[in-house]
């Protein structure tokens, strides 16, 4: 089945940075085949898609996520994250399975309408008794459409062994890795063209064992998959650090043997340059969270340095209840505004930035070969924007219009050539439903709560 996409502006986002002011994709089966300038030739068997307006990207990478939290939007709207962290976790561990499927499938139709084809999550709490929480979110991506990246997390360091969650929100170290390992049997698919993919990712510094740190290391390294936890997001767990450890965030994972070009770390905002140049020097990539920092007021990662010295540095949405907004294309525009508030106008261009939620998030997940750009022999994941309305017409750069102006109409989402998006409408999903289903599964978990002594 070919399917031409005629007439488009393309940014490529390949190495040397191609871009079409107006050209052609042509796509078989699950993948590209041709991407020029100019009308494609005739393809009179196939599908061919008017893109006349709009602007071709490779589709949108997202780096890091927690699809439970859609649920508990909009709560601790003032608090620093240990605050937050304190207000939610005792409403967290009521979550169960069906309600994770809920929340997943709304995170996941919010990443799908704001461009998104490739995304993780990063599931860290198993309440007992819950029901299967992964087995949920893989279902509920499967049926959205998006390509899965699920991180199995854990925490084992509860508060009464000096960890931030309370104990009824931690598991036992040797179930987390059982738990893991079965999960990685079940589900990996390690082939060129994998819709889900499993990676191992204990939750933070803060709410893991020294000891659950590194066999999560071993393990992944064992199985030959990535390995993913949150580092460095704020002063207290920099303080965490420094009284536990006696060391930064990054000291302490180099420590352990994390720092590797199999890894890659969310926030990572309070770096300092040698934290910088060991990431460079060890390949370890990055998921930058500019909306969630913001707004937790976490501070403002040196995306800058990192991107110089080479690191891979994503985007990420990071959980619902730090970012209600779920959306991936705005990260594009919040991550070029934080980088210029801290290092100046010329910090990051707005190539840099769609990059960043393109080819540097296929770095992140080690699947720059197939993934991140549109080259002939990649995956067919592409966002077709329209760049001609009130927004966006006017802007003569469609690159610049995409990530200076305001949040672009999404003509058409195609995930591994399958149309996902048509017309900015979700196609494998009742929006509305998906949204009833959310508001249900946030009532009931509010009633769990207000049901306890
Ligand atoms: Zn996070």
């Amino acid at each position: 089945m070919t399917l031409v996409i005629d007439g488009c502006a393309i940014a490529t986002v390949d190495g040397a940075g191609t871009e079409h002011a107006r050209g052609h994709l042509v796509i078989d089966g699950d993948r590209i085949t041709s991407v020029a300038a100019g009308a494609a030739a005739d393809h009179s068997s196939g599908t061919r898609i008017d893109g006349h307006g709009c602007l071709a990207t490779p589709g949108l990478v997202n780096c890091h996520h927690h699809f439970y939290q859609w649920i508990t939007r909009g709560l601790a709207q003032q608090s620093t994250l240990f605050e937050w962290l304190v207000e939610l976790y005792p409403i967290w561990v009521r979550l169960d399975a069906e309600l994770e499927y809920a929340a997943a499938r709304a995170a996941l139709a919010a990443l799908a309408l704001s461009g998104c084809t490739t995304s993780v999550d990063h599931h860290y709490v198993f309440p007992r008794g819950a029901g299967d929480l992964l087995d949920a979110e893989i279902e509920a991506a499967r049926q959205i459409g998006l390509r899965f990246h699920a991180c199995r997390g854990s925490m084992d360091l509860g508060r009464s062994r000096g960890g931030l969650p309370p104990d009824e929100a931690v598991e036992d170290p040797d179930a987390i890795l059982a738990a893991t390992a079965a999960a990685l049997d079940r589900y990996h698919d390690a082939s060129s063209n994998a819709m889900l993919r499993i990676a191992v990712a204990p939750c933070s510094p803060f709410s893991v064992s020294e000891h659950l740190m590194r066999e999560s290391a071993v393990l992944a390294r064992t199985r030959r998959v990535r390995l993913h936890t949150h580092l460095a997001e704020t002063v207290e767990e920099e303080r965490f650090c420094h009284e536990r450890f006696g060391c930064t965030p990054a000291e302490y994972l180099d420590r352990l043997g994390w720092l590797a070009d199999d890894v890659w770390l969310a926030h990572c905002v309070h770096l300092e340059p040698d934290a910088v140049a060991r990431f460079a020097a060890t390949g370890t990539g990055v998921a930058h969270c500019p909306s969630s920092n913001s707004r937790l007021g976490a501070g403002i990662a040196p995306v800058a340095d990192l991107l110089a010295v080479g690191s891979p540095v994503g985007l990420g949405v990071d959980g619902a209840a730090s970012n209600e907004s779920g959306q991936l294309l705005p990260e594009l525009r919040q991550a070029l505004l934080l980088a210029r508030l801290r290092g100046g106008p010329a910090a990051l261009t707005a190539r840099q930035a769609l990059a960043m939620g393109t080819m540097e998030g296929a770095r992140c997940l080690g699947r720059h070969d197939e993934l991140g750009s549109l080259e002939p022999g990649k995956l067919a994941d592409v966002a077709l924007w329209r760049v001609d309305g009130l927004g966006h017409a006017d802007v003569a750069d469609p690159v610049a219009a995409l990530v200076f102006g305001p949040p672009a109409p999404l003509e058409l989402l195609l995930v591994g050539g399958r149309q996902v998006v048509g017309s900015g409408t979700l196609l494998t999903a009742s929006e509305q439903e998906v949204a009833r289903g959310a508001r249900r599964a946030h009532r009931r978990l509010v009633e769990r709560v207000e049901a306890l002594p």
